[in-house]
């Protein structure tokens, strides 16, 4: 290998974003709201491995899914020879670890996990490689009523973020055998019209064809609007669970259309089937989705237990939030501290640490390359940070045994520099930061409070 190979700059993998500093504080507003709004509806929150057993979704998913057939990431440990795969989503997983350490054993579950999730897809805007989903899973639940609370659950969330325009559409996909009555016909209507089907519809027709009905190819949605429609094949049971759904959301005042040619991708979904959907995003506008799931424990060895659950993709709802102008905390500091000369430094620090004390966030100047640097420039540091205030500590302030307080956000800040003995220090800027009664400026909030 040459120098120059050894020197030159790797790069992220193609599709796995950084999330940066400046994104940081939008999504920690997303993860606290989403929390505290599962929470609010009883949901436990679940932490399982982002590698699993690659059998876990090829038997789960299907081996005919877009996921299983092209987009994981799977690989061999060179170490044992296991068969593993970075998982693609997560209700495969959940499912998964309930069976194994029995969590439903007293009783149904409400579930809930954030995280990253792989998929091996062309990235472009809203598609990533690597990228994040907030899910819930309801296990052991059977009635229509924990369909409708999942989707008021996530109108809340939006709600709560303060975000429009993401509207629900719900379908039914009935069961196993409604679904092969309804399959026959399809494939009789697709084989009519076989000059129309792209490569892909092609490739499917035996296969998967309720896909098909999911295809973005605007030459082919006239013909795929005609087709037979799965909801015309239901029976009693998934015709009067699917209307409780809807009682339930119309009860609970929920705009939803039915769309009945919305159909999911993966193989364990039965009964309801829902999506949330946005025209904000371009071509990948589905934010979240969605639904029941009662063959999956069955099909992972468990004893029957009906399911339901939802996943939103947390990219595409934080562009929405982004472009909502929705104000997030811009994660400033409260102090800034800056010092010159061996015994303010030894000072600043045990000032730095009361301060921490009393639950403010405090930014010690630190030497950068080419050492600590002049007031001057260590002010320059100050201002930048986004704290408050600075607290200057120098020769001068020790002999004194005071320290300078200047206060750097407010307008009227220039040159309003206040000495303060240094064992007054905290409360002095506490008092500030609370107002202490004496300020008549609201912006001298303090932002944590
Ligand atoms: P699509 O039709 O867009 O491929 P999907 O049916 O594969 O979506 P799901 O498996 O249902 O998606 O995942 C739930 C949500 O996760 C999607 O609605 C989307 O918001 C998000 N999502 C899925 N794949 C990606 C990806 N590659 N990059 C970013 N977000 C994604
Ligand atoms: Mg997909």
């Amino acid at each position: 290998m040459s120098e120059n190979k050894k020197t030159e700059k790797i790069v992220g993998v193609k599709g796995m974003n950084d999330i940066l500093p400046a994104d940081a504080p939008l999504w920690e507003l997303f993860e606290n709201t989403v929390q505290s709004v599962l929470k609010s509806y009883g949901f436990q929150q679940i932490r399982t491995p982002i590698v699993e057993p690659t059998a876990l979704f090829a038997r789960g998913l299907g081996a005919v899914t877009d996921i299983v057939e092209k987009e994981m990431y799977s690989f061999v440990d060179s170490m044992n020879g296991d068969q593993l795969t970075l998982r693609p989503e997560n209700t495969a997983g959940v499912v998964r670890a309930a069976l194994e350490h029995n969590l439903t054993y007293d009783g149904p579950k409400r579930l809930w996990y954030v995280g990253p999730m792989f998929r091996h897809e062309r990235p472009q805007r809203g598609r990533y490689r690597q990228f994040h989903q907030v899910g819930a899973e309801a296990i052991g639940f059977a009635g229509p009523d924990i369909d409708a609370e999942l989707i008021m659950l996530c109108q809340r969330l939006w709600d709560d973020l303060g975000l429009e325009g993401i509207r629900l559409e719900v379908n039914s996909i009935g069961n196993a055998e409604e679904r092969n009555r309804h399959r026959t016909d399809l494939i009789a209507y697709f084989e009519q019209h076989k000059d129309l089907l792209d490569a892909d519809a092609q490739r499917r027709l035996h296969s998967n064809p309720l896909r098909i009905l999911d295809t973005k190819n605007p030459a082919m949605q006239e013909m795929v609007n005609a087709a037979p429609k799965l909801l015309d094949y239901l029976g009693e049971e998934s015709l009067s669970h699917f209307e409780g759904v809807q009682k339930l959301l119309r009860h609970n005042s929920i705009p939803f259309t039915i769309n009945p040619r919305l159909v999911r991708g993966m193989d364990y979904y039965n009964r309801t089937v829902f999506e949330w959907v946005t025209d904000q995003l371009g071509s990948q506008g589905t934010v979240c989705g969605g639904g029941r799931y009662d063959p999956l424990v069955e099909m992972f060895g468990g004893k029957p237990t009906p399911a339901c659950g939802f996943a939103i993709g947390v990219e595409r709802l934080l562009e929405l939030l982004k472009a909502s102008g929705e104000k997030f905390d811009p994660n400033q500091c409260d102090v800034y501290v800056v010092h010159q000369g061996e015994q303010a430094q030894l000072q600043a620090f045990v000032v730095a640490e009361r301060l921490r004390d009393a639950g403010l966030d405090v930014v010690m100047h630190c030497a950068p390359a080419g050492g600590a640097g002049s007031f001057k420039s260590q002010m320059k540091r100050a201002d930048g940070s986004g704290a408050s205030y600075a607290v200057i500590l120098g020769e001068d302030e020790i002999a004194k045994g005071e320290a300078s307080v200047k206060m750097l956000r407010a307008a009227e800040a220039g040159g309003n520099q206040t000495a303060v003995p240094l064992e007054q220090i905290v409360d002095y800027i506490v008092g500030q930061i609370t107002c202490g009664g004496e300020c008549d400026d609201p912006t001298h909030h303090h932002h944590t409070h």
